[in-house]
């Protein structure tokens, strides 16, 4: 059962102590040495995913003992390639097909197992959709709490991460014995090549249940920069109207500046843009070099996905609009007039 009482936590806002929750329950808890850390590698089509290479620097903030897992149908190549990562000490590989399509059913068993036969202290996956998936059924099978979207580690034991959509922040104490950490992408610079390959070992077996079957998947193939890892964004909003407008004015501009694409919830609701494209709190987070807001009114819950951005630009038609308030630049202009104009400036 999922139990607050292990966790302490201190919430502040610009510095203010808001809240202390009191520690009903002390254990014993790791410190730097006695730090062994399994991180769960995401990978698709023989690529390691970047994100996990982020996960990998704030692993290697716990400790220098990070063991990487590598499971799939055929995870040779990947665990090769995380083998020689920095930061990397040990590759753990799990091969079966059942591996291949990232469910959690098989993958929560597999990390648990692991642990329970290896003893790690810190368990370790990115914030994605794959490791959010994953994560709080491997806690829950451990019987400990997770901590979700850790943005800094202070300790072995003391994490930072975001709270009500980005507007505080908390500082969270887990005084359980093992730690299961999602970690979020754009806190953490990606963890480089490394000299030496790590070595590499079958990992322990572990139960498979039945219960859940990958049946097919529908891709969509894009040639754009990919959100999570673009250094441009044009984001586009309600005020759009239409897929079509969207298409022809969003994608456009992106497309000139060889931008990634991404859309306020608003505009994902009314059926403008994916949701695999949706910026925010519910979507996906991202921190570009410049992210230009077009048509996005800045509500916090856009804002918690963004605010990182190196540069922020938007143009919107209302002065008074809150994303000019976290703006580096501001346009105030109907964007069925400015998007085109821009557009044709920046073929130029
Ligand atoms: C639990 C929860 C989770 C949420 N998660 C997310 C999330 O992950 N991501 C997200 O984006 N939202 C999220 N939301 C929704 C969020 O609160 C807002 O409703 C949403 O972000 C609004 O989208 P928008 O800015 O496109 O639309 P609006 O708020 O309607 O803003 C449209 C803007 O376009 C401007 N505009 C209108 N016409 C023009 C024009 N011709 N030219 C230029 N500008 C124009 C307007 O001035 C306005 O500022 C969440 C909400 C909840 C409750």
């Amino acid at each position: 059962m999922f139990s607050l009482r292990r966790i302490s936590t201190q919430i502040t806002s610009k510095g203010t102590l808001l809240a202390v929750r009191p520690n009903l329950v002390l254990r014993g808890y790791a410190t730097a040495q006695d730090v062994s850390t399994l991180l769960l590698v995401e990978h698709k089509d023989k690529a390691i995913s970047s994100s996990t290479l982020n996960a990998l620097t704030a692993a290697s903030k716990l400790s220098d003992n990070v063991t990487a897992l590598v499971a799939g149908e055929d995870p040779e190549h990947v665990a090769s390639e995380v083998s020689k990562i920095k930061g990397v000490s040990k590759v753990l590989i799990a091969k079966d097909k059942v591996y291949e399509h990232g469910l959690a059913e098989v993958y929560a068993p597999l990390l648990a197992s692991t642990q329970k036969q290896l003893k790690f202290t810190h368990l370790v996956a990115s914030h994605s959709a794959f490791g959010k998936n994953i994560m709080p059924r491997v806690a829950a099978l451990l019987d400990v709490a997770q901590v979700s979207d850790v943005i800094d580690i202070e300790s072995p034991d003391t994490f930072v991460r975001p709270i009500y959509a980005g507007n505080a922040i908390a500082k969270v104490k887990s005084k359980d014995p093992i730690k299961v950490l999602t970690i979020r992408g754009t806190a953490f610079p990606p963890a480089p090549a490394g000299e030496t390959g790590a070595s590499s070992e079958a990992a322990p077996e572990s139960e498979k249940p039945a219960l859940t079957e990958w049946v097919s998947e529908e891709l969509q193939k894009s040639d754009r920069p990919e959100l999570g890892t673009a250094a441009k964004i044009v984001s586009g909003g309600r005020a759009l109207k239409s897929r079509e407008n969207f298409d022809k004015l969003i994608f456009k501009l992106a497309d000139t500046i060889g931008a990634a694409v991404g859309g306020s919830r608003a505009a994902v609701d009314s059926g403008y843009c994916d949701n695999a494209i949706q910026i925010g709190q519910t979507g996906k987070v991202v921190a570009p070099e410049i992210y230009l807001a077009v048509g996005i009114s800045g509500a916090i819950q856009h804002i918690a996905g963004m605010k990182d951005s190196k540069v922020i630009a938007a143009i919107n038609s209302d002065p008074d609009a809150p994303i000019f308030q976290i703006s580096d630049y501001g346009l105030v202009a109907d964007l069925f007039t400015a998007v085109p104009e821009l557009t044709e400036k920046l073929k130029k």
